[in-house]
């Protein structure tokens, strides 16, 4: 059975980019019956951070993407690491080597054709282990090249691969050596990875063939993730974390569909659609290599859809998350969810859609207020309709008859006589809101009730 892995280092918070390498093994290991295994690779100690573990597994959870058999540490396997170089240096396939970077760096500058890695300066010194020193792999003559699942075969010529660092004199294994040894320790028959680790399948696969690992697993580079502009996703730029986008009330099965859509497609282009149906659809072979545009607008109009199926009452437990704490708030969104939900893309939009029902004074836009109330009319809606309210039958029709009749008497009129509506409702609504976008008016005066509709057209009246 196929034997897949995902294999995050804890340097950072699980980001998009991983989510989806992530979630492309899993939907490979359960669309072919495989096992998805989840290896830490902690083995770096000046980057690792341990808290950032929990938020890696604390995702991937949220995500749905969930692993079978134990978690593997690879800081736990250092023995095998140990054996592994020890093997490499028996053998005579690694060497030790003292250049510093200043050295490096100062030959290359030299160098006729160009290159700027490691020269192999002390492949023939015969240098013994010393404090400060780094093993080198010595790379043999020839051509490395693998059938990637994803780019078609991929070939390099090992003049061009520089002689690696496998280990350093304390000890510890650098990551092309942990990270091959470990799959191959594993049982790892397919590496799904990112197109940024290309070039270390070129050392991998010339550390596997030379610790006699057998069989060499498949390998899938997945595309790279690029924002608007083309460039690679970065930190800075660009939001990329997953507990960012869950803090803004992404739904994790929307942001699941829509990671399952970067680098690959249904054939019928039926985006989104229940995950087991794209577990059953998905193929490795199919997905791109050309770089995928992470796009937070389509990814936006994914999560309004998956809100939009929600129950309402599902709607409501998300969504109560995003309120502040207290009865009120619950209370309001509970009355009014339907016409919420219709209007979302992410639920951190519910709390300020909602607020004025329980703040004692309402954010006012001021610049929108301002506009509004230098027309005579819109003053004297507010008038008619303070005047009339005060004793209109408490329903969103009965509501909606005073505001137009309030329009009509002040003049807001079109060329054919009929009321604007639109025009007359703006004035009642950023006085009983503060804004001039929001829920359908009606209803949120009904809910906001009869004394606070009055006291802030009074207000906004002064
Ligand atoms: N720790 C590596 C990373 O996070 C693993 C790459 C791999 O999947 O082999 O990029």
């Amino acid at each position: 059975t196929p034997r897949c892995r995902f294999a995050p280092s804890p340097t950072g918070y699980l980001h998009v980019g991983s989510a989806q390498s992530s979630l492309f093994n899993w939907l490979f290991a359960r669309g072919t019956g495989g096992e998805f295994l989840l290896r830490i690779e902690d083995t770096d100690a000046e980057r690792n951070r341990p808290e950032l573990t929990d938020n890696i597994l604390d995702m991937l959870r949220w995500l749905g993407i969930d692993w079978d058999g134990e978690i593997v540490h690879q800081s736990d396997n250092a023995a095998q690491h140990a054996a592994a170089v020890d093997k490499l240096e028996a053998e005579g396939k690694v060497y030790w080597c003292d250049c510093t970077r200043e050295e490096i760096d100062a030959r290359n500058k030299e160098r006729k054709d160009g290159r700027t890695g490691y020269d192999g300066h002390c492949r023939d010194r015969g240098l013994e282990k010393a404090p400060g020193r780094a093993l080198r792999f010595r790379v043999p003559e020839g051509k490395t090249s693998w059938p990637d699942k994803v780019r078609g075969e991929v070939t390099f010529d090992n003049a061009n691969v520089d002689d690696f660092v496998v280990a350093r004199s304390t000890g510890a294994p650098l990551f092309v050596l942990a990270n091959t040894v470990d799959d191959a320790s594993m049982g790892i028959t397919h590496v799904i990875r990112g197109e940024d680790h290309v070039n270390n399948t070129a050392k991998y696969l010339l550390l596997w063939q030379a610790l006699g690992f057998g069989e060499v697993p498949t390998f899938a580079h997945l595309p790279l993730l690029v924002n608007e502009q083309r460039k690679k996703l970065s930190k800075r730029r660009d939001p990329v974390s997953v507990a960012d986008f869950k803090a803004r009330g992404f739904l994790p099965e929307a942001m699941r569909n829509y990671l399952a859509l970067l680098g690959w497609g249904p054939k019928d282009d039926v985006e989104i659609r229940p995950i087991e149906e794209i577990v059953e659809l998905f193929r490795i072979e199919d997905v791109s290599p050309s770089p995928a545009f992470f796009d937070e607008k389509k990814l936006l109009h994914i999560n309004g859809e998956y809100i939009r199926a929600l129950s309402t009452e599902d709607f409501v437990a998300r969504a109560a998350e995003f309120l502040p704490e207290g009865e009120a708030p619950l209370a309001r969104l509970t009355e009014l969810a339907p016409l919420v939900q219709e209007r979302v893309k992410t639920l951190d939009e519910v709390p300020g859609m909602l607020s004025f029902l329980w703040v004692d004074e309402p954010e006012l836009d001021e610049a929108a207020w301002a506009k509004a109330i230098k027309d005579e009319r819109a003053q004297k809606v507010l008038e008619l309709v303070q005047g009339s309210l005060a004793d209109a039958d408490w329903t969103a029709e009965a509501i909606e008859a005073t505001v137009r009749d309030a329009g009509a008497e002040a003049g807001f009129l079109g060329q054919e006589g009929q009321v604007q509506v639109g025009k007359a409702q703006a004035p009642v609504r950023i006085a009983v809101t503060g804004q001039r976008v929001g829920l359908p008016l009606w209803e949120s005066i009904v809910v906001l009730g009869r004394e606070r509709t009055l006291e802030r057209l009074a207000a906004a009246r002064e």
